[in-house]
Order: structure tokens, then sequence, then C-alpha cells
């Protein structure tokens, strides 16, 4: 078996992420011998890799950036749970505990912006991770990868639950006035049992919206996006209500919501979350989530609820939204319970 030199020995080469998936694969990640476990308990293995920004298809972008891999945010709902299967880790435990430090993306990053052929388009972080999980206070790879797509001009959006994006406002002013730079802080719910019970590792929701007025009062463009929305947890009108004069209260400059959908790996690790915690609750969900979408109509009273809140507490749609989101009651009708009495 590949062997790998010590985590911060510099200069030394560090395993590329398929060699990761090998190693893992024919040893656990047990075979990860050099990934430093530090005080939060999660395993932290540095990686080279070959390339930093990833194209993609079917999104509102592009281009992707994740300077790391796996989240210690550990949110049971989280959509990149099933990416973690690309490294031969399963989707529960080692996705929020093994995670993949990419040592040299600024490097890979600054060549690629430099090339004659890179058009300057719009890059989305945190698509696949936090940027601003906790590990970044130690590595600063999204600061400094910011940094670089400054002097490269181009513009960036950025999603993140931590409240660390504080640290990097003046590079965010930076960015602002560069290229364009827009920060989505992603604050599903403020109700205190709903983010104890689905978001574990992450800061109070209250914090997020304390960064979100810091960031707009240096002049950086940032709203909310709750995201998602989860039946039964965070999807009652009270809920939907009090998230929403929150965010209104902190200054948001836009608000835009989802609700969640259950895909492959994070399906599974949803469901056995569920099968743990509230058993009563998983034949409910069975049902609402027979496929990997809620009905349509679930989840347009969901959103039409949101706008009417919207209109209510005065915060401005998510610039970046869809109009076929639009629903024909949501501009005068009054919220009503959402179906299913969740
Ligand atoms: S903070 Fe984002 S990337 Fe991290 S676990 Fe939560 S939803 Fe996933």
């Amino acid at each position: 078996m590949a062997s790998f030199p010590l985590l911060f020995d510099l200069g030394t080469a560090k395993p590329t992420t398929r060699e990761i998936a090998r190693l893992v694969k024919d040893g656990g990640t047990a075979a990860l011998t050099e990934a430093q476990r530090r005080a939060d308990e999660a395993r932290y293995q540095e990686v080279t890799c070959r390339s930093a920004l990833n194209p993609v298809k079917g999104m509102p972008f592009n281009w992707t950036l994740n300077p790391y891999r796996g989240c210690t945010h550990g949110c049971h709902y989280c959509f990149a749970r099933r990416y973690h299967v690309q490294f031969e880790m399963n989707t529960s435990d080692e996705f929020a505990s093994v995670i993949l430090v990419k040592q040299n993306i600024v490097g890979v990053l600054t060549r690629e912006l430099d090339r004659p052929s890179w058009t300057r388009e719009y890059v989305a972080f945190g698509t696949a991770t936090d940027p601003y999980q906790p590990i970044e206070g130690h590595y600063k790879l999204t600061r400094q990868s910011i940094q670089a797509l400054t002097r490269g001009r181009t513009p960036i959006g950025l999603i993140t639950k931590g409240p660390m994006v504080v640290r990097d406002i003046d590079v965010l002013q930076d960015q602002s006035r560069a290229a364009g730079c827009t920060i989505y802080m992603s604050v599903p719910t403020v109700d205190d049992d709903a983010w104890r019970t689905l978001e574990p590792g992450t800061a109070h929701p209250l914090q997020r919206l304390r960064a979100v007025r810091e960031l707009t009062n240096a002049g950086v463009n940032a709203g909310v996006l709750m995201a998602p929305i989860v039946p039964g947890f965070s999807s009652s009108r009270g809920k939907l209500e009090r998230t929403i004069k929150a965010i209104a209260d902190h200054g948001a400059r836009f608000v835009g919501c989802n609700v969640m959908y259950l895909q492959d790996g994070t399906r599974t690790h949803f469901m056995r979350f569920l099968e743990r915690e509230f058993p009563a609750m998983r034949p409910r969900f069975e049902k609402l989530y027979a496929k990997k979408y809620p009905p349509d109509a679930y989840t347009k009273e969901v959103k039409a609820m949101v706008r009417v809140l919207q209109d209510r507490y005065g915060v401005a749609k998510r610039e970046d939204a869809n109009r076929d989101d639009e629903d024909a009651n949501m501009k005068t009708g009054e919220p009503e319970q959402v179906g299913f009495a969740w």
C-alpha cells in the first residue's frame, strides 16, 4: 500500500483524491495514516488537486470551487453527503469527520485564471462543502482563493453557514470592487430545536444573521438562503415567519428558499437519521419523498408562504431566483398552514 509523507512536511507531495479513494477502498479510512486529528475530533487529510475550477452543467453557473471536501458542520439534510462516495467514504459519519484539504488549490487556481482562455465567468463557492467550516481558520484556503479571483477579475458567489466569513470582509470588499461578489448565508430556520437537530456542527442561526449584518454594513452584497426548508422541522407558518422576520431585522439584502430534496447517499443518511431519532416521522417522509423531490404542490405552497412573508417584512426576493417559482396566490394571499399539516 502506498504511504504518504507527514501532514505538515512542506514541499512534499500529497496524495491526489484518486489516490485517496484507492487507499480507502483497500483499507478503509484507517488507511489514511497521515490524516491529522484535530481538537474537533475530525481527521484532516491534505491532498493535491490537479484542477481548482470545476465545470458544471445544469446549474445557474458554469464553474464551482471547493477548497475542502466533506464538512464538519454535519447537516443531516446536506445534499453534498452523496459526493463523499467518490472517495469511497460513507455519507454519514465519514462525510462529517474525514475532511480532504486541497492544500495546493491556490497555486492551481492562479494558473487556471492566468490562462488566456479563461473568460472570467462567475464562480460559485460552497457547492460541495462549506468554505468557512472551522478548518478554514487554520488553512485560509478560501480567503486566498478569493484573493486569487480578485486578481483574476472573476465574479463570485459564495454560500456558507460559517460566521467566519466576516474575517474576510477586507478581501470581499476588494472582490466586490474588482469583479462582483455575493454572499449567500444559509439560514434555513431560526428555530432552536430544528437547528440543534438538523445542523449539529453549525453556529447558531442568529450568529449567522449577525454576520450578514456585518457584511452588508461593510458594503458587501449579502443575503440569506432558507435552504433547505425541511418538512415537519422548519416548514410551519410560525417558524417561517419568525425566520423571515429575523432575516429582515438583520438587514439581509435578499432572501431565497428551497425545500429539501433527497438523493442517493443523502437520502440513505437522512432516512437512517429519522429511523434513529424520530421513527414516528419516517412513514410520512417515505410518502412525501417517494421521489427525489416532494410533490410540486407542496413545494409551491411553501414557496408561496415565504413570498407572502417576504412582502410582509420587506425582504427582497433572491436576485437570481427563477420567475417560474412565482405562484398566483403569493401576491395577495394570507399565509396558510402548509399542507401535510407540517
Ligand atoms: S454546512 Fe453546507 S456543506 Fe456543510 S454539512 Fe451543512 S449543508 Fe452540507
